[in-house]
């Protein structure tokens, strides 16, 4: 069967227009903006496959430079998805200089053939190894099939740009739209399998990115924001087992706010769900960035304080009351105090529950001491 690298290249465009029409259509209007990214990518490559094979018979130095800037453009959509995906990735900066560069060296050195093909060719290599690279070492929990996947069809294409690009920049056979050369069949053939097999992985990314949402929000207290008790447990428990593991300290705190059912019965219900975020935000605030804050029943709250002992504790009762004070009259009209209990993690404790139980055990302590301040555990 013979096969024609133009047609090849035609089914090509034609497939990645019906995907950049079947996108918005599957995924729905409400969707993230990482899939909206995605979307974006595809359609720039549909666009840009088609600008070049329209290149070989008309305006041929506007389509062609059209292509490669929305190939380039294309790439960096996809890049933009993977940061929404997996968090701050390497070498952005570098990568938007070469989008830009990519077309631009290539429409001003039009004239050099050798150089235009070798330009166009070596840096949209580059831009796909960049983008490839991005898929590596995700900052949050990303599953590893899917990256890898995508890795593979981008650096494939990669492997075929860079060759196009040696043959047009040291040699005479680089091989244009109409020459039937091995190279160029392999990279359509490629180039076509790549395109659904990195379909595949690109929908498989935003259905995880969904999963994602749904097992946060499952952890979350929708009143507060900050995680609810099944949340704590869960975080809280790898954080101690950390902490055990490697002999750090670790200190754990419950709070609960003094005579609440008053605060609800004198003014509102509204007001004690204003209460209530309040005071989850000034928590939130007076913690440091690592340590674990949770809603563990109505308005009781927990804290793992991380690589911290005993003092730490005090400390954060101190601002987090003074705050509290300070903030509650201003906010709600009203002062709203809170008792604590406060364990540090012993040496050969057993698991979260334990330590959470004896920093309960303080708060009891606390209350019946009168309320209003900070039992320490033992
Ligand atoms: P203590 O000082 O002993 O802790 O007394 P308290 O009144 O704070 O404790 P108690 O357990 O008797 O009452 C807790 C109240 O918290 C009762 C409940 O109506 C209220 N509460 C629980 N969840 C919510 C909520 O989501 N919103 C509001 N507004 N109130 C809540
Ligand atoms: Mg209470
Ligand atoms: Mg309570």
């Amino acid at each position: 069967m013979p096969l024609d690298f133009l047609t090849l290249m035609t089914v090509m465009a034609a497939n990645l227009f019906m995907i950049s029409a079947a996108l918005p259509l599957i995924m729905g209007r409400d969707v993230s903006r990482a899939a909206r990214h995605v979307q974006a990518s595809m359609l720039l490559q549909a666009v840009a496959w088609a600008a070049i094979i329209a290149s070989s018979t008309l305006w041929d130095q506007a389509l062609s430079t059209v292509s490669i800037a929305c190939n380039a453009a294309a790439q960096w959509m996809l890049y933009r998805a993977l940061e929404e995906w997996l968090g701050p990735r390497p070498l952005r900066r570098v990568l938007l200089v070469l989008v830009i560069a990519a077309p631009l060296g290539y429409t001003l050195g039009f004239g050099h053939y050798a150089w235009r093909v070798g330009w166009a060719n070596f840096l949209m290599a580059t831009i796909l190894c960049i983008v490839a690279r991005a898929t590596l070492a995700p900052v949050v929990e990303a599953n590893l099939r899917w990256r890898s996947l995508l890795m593979g069809c981008l650096l494939t294409s990669a492997a075929f740009t860079l060759a196009r690009g040696m043959l047009g920049a040291f040699t005479d056979q680089y091989p244009s739209f109409r020459t039937p050369h091995p190279v160029n069949l392999a990279a359509a053939v490629a180039t076509n399998v790549s395109l659904v097999l990195g379909t595949v992985a690109l929908l498989v990314a935003w259905r995880s990115e969904a999963e994602h949402k749904l097992r946060t929000l499952a952890m979350t207290d929708g009143l507060t924001g900050v995680l609810n008790r099944r949340g704590f447990t869960t975080q809280g428990s790898s954080l101690l087992a950390h902490a055990a593991r490697h002999q750090l300290p670790m200190t754990a705190m419950m709070l609960d706010l003094d005579h609440f059912k008053q605060v609800n019965d004198t003014h509102g219900h509204e007001a004690g769900d204003r209460a209530l975020q309040l005071f989850a935000r000034l928590l939130g605030d007076t913690c440091r960035s690592g340590d674990l804050v949770g809603r563990l029943g109505g308005e009781e709250f927990g804290v793992l304080l991380l690589h911290n002992s005993a003092p730490a504790g005090l400390a954060l009762d101190r601002r987090l009351r003074r705050r509290l004070h300070a903030a509650s009259v201003a906010e709600l009209g009203f002062a709203l105090d809170y008792s604590a209990g406060m364990a540090v993690l012993q040496p050969g404790e057993a698991g979260l529950a334990e330590l959470m139980a004896r920093a309960d055990g303080a708060l009891y302590a606390a209350k019946t001491a009168g309320r209003g301040r900070l039992v320490a555990a033992d």
